[in-house]
């Protein structure tokens, strides 16, 4: 009896307990708010699903998509297929596409300061320069250059240090860098163009047709990892791992501010933490497979990884210092973030000389 009673419970219960949900289900359902799904274009400087640069936008949009759970979708278009790789930025300004994903050394004509945020050659190295972005004032800063264009830049990965690139013949002295025809951007093309060479500025997915028919006759890309996968070797034999244009590249990811401003901040939210985790997870990518990618060009295809001599360095160097400097003069921008930057470089490259530079010597 006791046995019956017992079960006649567990039943009514089970009674109550799905009549209390049903009840509970029908209410939510007419209290809460109807949830807004959105869709973003998100437009890029690279070939779609290029290694590093192009992966790192659709993981981006992969990791919203399944964070919001599908409230926030975003397709990503390649360069030239919605823009050409330089319109990125204006396609995020005007509000065709409400992000992009490029590097901001890309608007050195418009904004002179904006290639600190990717590139100072001779400058702070990828660990650096995310420390100086996110607890040293310099994402502060980087927001602030691109608010009267109705962008937020958030930083969207980076290559590490890159190597100086591919040269069509090896360069032993400065005269053989006289009118060379180089494509490299930012800061670094000026320094190269008052070095003797004439820089050019053209998006990476024109760089092997350019140098296999002669209208370039060196360029800078990335590094191994990424300039395998372009092909250059089959277009240049002289590959120079002389680092010094690009000691970081980092990568921006632009949002567009209304856009984002219309966002619940939920979403808002999701969007920084998955910038977040690419610019991060990109950098491992690179340290990753770059090492194993100069194995395949130097024992497969044969190139030949040589150096800058001292002299062409010096001359580098020297002339990096007076192009920032023309640049610190003659802009209120730059002057004001070059201040930042300079300021954390010289107390972190102390600190690494002791500490970084130190250990990689001394576990050779
Ligand atoms: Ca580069």
């Amino acid at each position: 009896m006791k046995k019956i009673l017992s079960i006649v419970s567990i039943v009514c219960a089970s009674l109550l307990l799905s009549a209390c949900g049903e009840k509970n289900a029908s209410q939510s359902s007419t209290t809460a708010e109807p949830q807004q799904n959105y869709k973003w274009k998100l437009v890029t400087s690279w070939p779609k699903n290029f290694p590093g640069l192009g992966v790192g936008p659709e993981k981006f949009a992969k990791h919203v998509e399944l964070m919001s759970n599908g409230r926030l979708t975003i397709q990503v278009y390649g360069a030239g297929q919605l823009v050409p790789g330089f319109e990125v930025f204006d396609t995020v300004a005007n509000g065709t596409a409400e992000m992009g994903h490029s590097g901001a050394y890309y608007w050195k004509g418009k904004i002179p300061a904006a290639s600190f945020f990717a590139a100072v050659p001779f400058g702070m190295n990828a660990q650096e320069t995310n420390a100086w972005l996110h607890y040293g004032g310099g994402l502060e800063l980087w927001q602030k250059l691109y608010k009267p264009f109705g962008i937020i830049p958030v930083a969207g990965g980076n290559s590490g240090v890159q190597f100086a690139g591919w040269f069509n013949k090896e360069i032993n002295s400065i005269a053989d860098l006289q009118g060379l025809k180089m494509r490299i951007g930012g800061i670094g093309g000026e320094v190269m163009n008052r070095a003797g060479a004439i820089p050019v500025n053209m998006p990476g997915g024109e760089i092997f047709s350019s140098l296999q028919s002669g209208a370039l006759d060196a360029s800078e890309w990335v590094g191994p990892y990424n300039d395998l996968a372009f092909g250059f070797y089959k277009a240049a034999k002289y590959y120079y791992s002389s680092a010094w244009q690009e000691p970081t590249a980092t990568l921006e990811f632009l949002i567009n501010e209304k856009a984002f401003n219309a966002l619940p901040n939920d979403l808002q939210e999701i969007v920084k933490v998955a910038g977040r985790a690419v610019n991060d997870d990109m950098l491992s990518e690179y340290t990753a497979r770059n090492s194993a990618a100069l194995k395949t060009l130097v024992e497969k295809h044969n190139v030949q990884v040589r150096t800058f001599p001292p002299e062409v360095m010096a001359k580098l160097k020297a002339t990096t210092k007076e192009v920032i400097n023309e640049m610190v003069a003659t802009d209120e921008s730059v002057a004001e973030v070059w201040s930042s930057y300079k300021a954390f470089y010289d107390d972190i490259r102390a600190y690494h000389q002791i500490t970084v530079q130190a250990y990689l010597e001394n576990r050779q």
